[in-house]
């Protein structure tokens, strides 16, 4: 398969996984089901997760995922934000939509959906990514509600999720201008806080970054199997959860995130806990715009 069809396959792949999830997610639902449901999706249909599913709830915005065996269930009145990675090879697609249990926060989803919808409509060849998130700033602003300013979109290259270059989610001086063949995923986050996130003291979602010295044996055989399976993507402390005994996993996470051979990913959260919607497509840029890749 070319790189082009893998690209397609991926986004597709995402979009049909987030279309079942969102239907799972209800009260009384366990987030475990929800994510083991996705994730289980995603190899049956020939790819794989290129992040664990984020399954955010409420003041969290982002990087939440069950831990191994959770039992927390959707209740109602949460604002739950799903985001799922998906790739083909290393070609990846990123997809993520909010839902709130029992309805409300409907303006909040809202905002989130048509700063969506404004972004992808205003990306084109020359165009700056610093305009974009102008356009994302204005349409949340409009709702009366703010932008959550440093989380972004970002450049999606093979097998990095991460691509350096970013898509702001409000006006920032300088930016990055477009160009065809780009791929990019798009995500305005919108709350009721103060438009930004800080750092959980707790990880449930790492990276392979690189080998180094360890003493715990425990820790070496997470390290290799990360880097066997996940290589530069993202996995979840449930993936590795049986590779050791379970009492000794939490101590080697922590002693593979201290030598800095792998990278954690803080759970992210409102700084004065309001309330944050997320809506998410990768896109691809065309000649006269740009074409959603996470449809099916
Ligand atoms: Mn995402
Ligand atoms: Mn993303």
């Amino acid at each position: 398969m070319a790189g082009d069809d893998k690209l397609r396959d991926a986004g597709s792949i995402a979009a049909q996984v987030m279309d079942g999830a969102y239907k799972k997610v209800k009260e009384g639902a366990r987030l475990l089901e929800v994510a083991d449901y996705a994730e289980a999706l995603i190899v049956e249909m020939g790819a794989r997760p290129a992040f664990p599913m984020n399954i955010s709830i409420n003041e969290r915005a982002a990087h939440y995922t069950p831990d191994v065996g959770e039992q927390t269930v959707f209740e109602k009145g949460d604002l739950v934000k799903l985001d799922i990675g998906v790739h083909v090879d290393g070609y990846i697609g990123d997809i993520a939509r909010s839902k709130a249990i029992g309805g409300g926060h409907k303006e909040l989803i809202a905002a989130a959906e048509a700063a969506l919808e404004n972004a992808v409509s205003a990306v084109k060849p020359g165009v700056r990514t610093n305009e974009v998130g102008g356009i994302v700033e204005k349409t949340i602003k409009d709702f009366g509600l703010l932008p959550v300013s440093n989380l972004t979109g970002h450049m999606l290259t093979e097998w990095n999720l991460h691509g350096g270059t970013v898509v702001p989610n409000v006006r920032t001086m300088t930016g990055y201008k477009f160009r065809v063949g780009d791929v990019f995923a798009i995500e305005p986050f919108s709350t009721n806080g103060a438009g930004r996130v800080v750092d959980e003291a707790s990880a449930m979602i790492f990276r392979y970054l690189a080998d180094k010295p360890l003493r715990m044996r425990e820790a070496r055989t997470i390290l290799a199997y990360a880097k066997e399976n996940y290589s530069t993507l993202p996995f979840a402390e449930r993936w590795v959860a049986d590779l050791v005994p379970r009492f000794k996993l939490g101590l080697a996470l922590r002693q593979l995130v201290s030598s800095k051979s792998l990278h954690a990913y803080h759970i992210l959260r409102e700084c004065e806990r309001g309330l944050v919607a997320q809506a998410e497509h990768s896109i691809r840029v065309t000649n006269s715009g740009c074409e959603i890749l996470t449809e099916e």
